[in-house]
């Protein structure tokens, strides 16, 4: 019998989400890019391009550039049933509830968030502003987590340019410890604890990768992946809905360094995982949440995984292979115009 509901963790103290009914939810990844060949702009069985029908039968609109649909396998879901009984007071359950979004970038199903323009990055930014603000305001959605996997290795199910959004019940563990440190932070000393972070960094230098008015990407120096990097705007603001127009723009143009970087790191698209980490919406004070973007590389190598194991898996801290000084010296060396557009 499949299970979908989330399961109360009491040792590490969070919520585990158990969504056994989505094993059989289409995986065109690994066949679809399997020896590097040339990705078609438009591919008729895939299920995020333009006018396709998706496997719910629902028809995806004829759209241009960013699209937004309530995902068809979603891991949290309003018509989540109800949890099972637990059969002891550390042994807890509820029902799974929330809702799951898929984002597509673009309508282009060949292209990455590597390969678009600036503008278009933008417009993506500012789609996070609004679901972020409609999910948010939702009663019962006490967090919206945006992210997104690319590339096989993190087990993406589709190379369409896309990422997710899981509006959840419950506040990330990542999440919660990030605001309850930053409002220890504010407390303690008067000052927010990311700008803390970026003044450190800006004095240092070696480990920026770019900077505008408002913005700036770096690799943090408590990096745990090689070339690990977060974008952040200047300014503490608790989301991406917080953000002004101007500062969307100059966050985009951070964002698109950073990605484009990426890729020419080994003239390949360049996997991550990218999370937005953004204040919870339960009702809280989170005015000392800085709102920022996180990019966690799987790959040291070109064909070589960062594994988590022992430490990492087995006692929950990170053991870096690599040095973020290094890492970042590598990527400020590399051009900021794509490879494939003759960078
Ligand atoms: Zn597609
Ligand atoms: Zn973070």
């Amino acid at each position: 019998m499949s299970v979908w509901e989330e399961r109360w963790h009491p040792l590490r103290e969070e919520w585990v989400i158990v969504a056994a009914h989505r094993q059989n939810r289409p995986w065109i990844g690994e066949t679809a890019e399997r020896g590097g060949e040339a990705l078609p702009p438009y591919l008729p069985d895939c299920t995020l391009c333009p006018g396709n029908k998706r496997v719910s039968g629902r028809v995806n609109e004829r759209y241009t550039n960013t699209f937004v649909f309530d995902n068809d396998h979603p891991c949290v879901g309003l018509d989540a049933p109800e949890a099972s009984l637990g059969r002891s007071p550390v042994l807890r359950s509820r029902s799974a509830r929330g809702i799951a979004r898929v984002v597509c970038y673009s309508s282009r199903h060949d292209l990455t968030l590597a390969q678009l323009p600036v503008g278009e990055v933008a417009q993506l930014v500012e789609v996070w502003q609004r679901q972020y603000r409609d999910l948010g305001d939702r009663p019962g959605i006490d967090h919206v987590l945006v992210f997104e996997n690319k590339g096989d290795v993190v087990g993406v199910s589709n190379p369409h340019p896309h990422c997710q959004i899981y509006a959840t019940n419950f506040v990330f563990k990542t999440i919660e410890t990030e605001a309850r440190v930053s409002a220890r932070h504010l407390a303690q000393t008067g000052r927010f604890l990311f700008q803390d972070v970026l003044e450190a960094e800006q004095a240092d230098g070696r480990r920026i990768l770019f900077e505008n008015a408002t913005a700036l990407a770096f690799v943090p120096y408590f990096a745990r992946y090689a070339y690990e990097v977060y974008v952040a705007p200047k300014a503490t603001r608790p989301s991406a809905a917080d953000l002004s127009p101007a500062e969307v723009a100059d966050f985009a143009e951070a964002l698109s360094r950073v990605v484009v970087k990426f890729d020419n790191l080994w003239r390949m698209p360049f996997p991550y995982v990218m999370p937005l980490h953004q204040a919870p919406t339960d009702g809280g004070d989170y005015r000392s949440f800085h709102f920022h973007v996180e990019f966690h590389p799987p790959l040291r190598k070109p064909d070589l995984l960062k594994y988590l194991a022992g430490p990492e898996i087995g006692g929950g801290n990170f053991l870096s292979d690599t040095s973020p000084e290094e890492k970042a010296a590598e990527l400020r060396a590399l051009p900021d115009v794509h490879y494939k557009s003759g960078g």
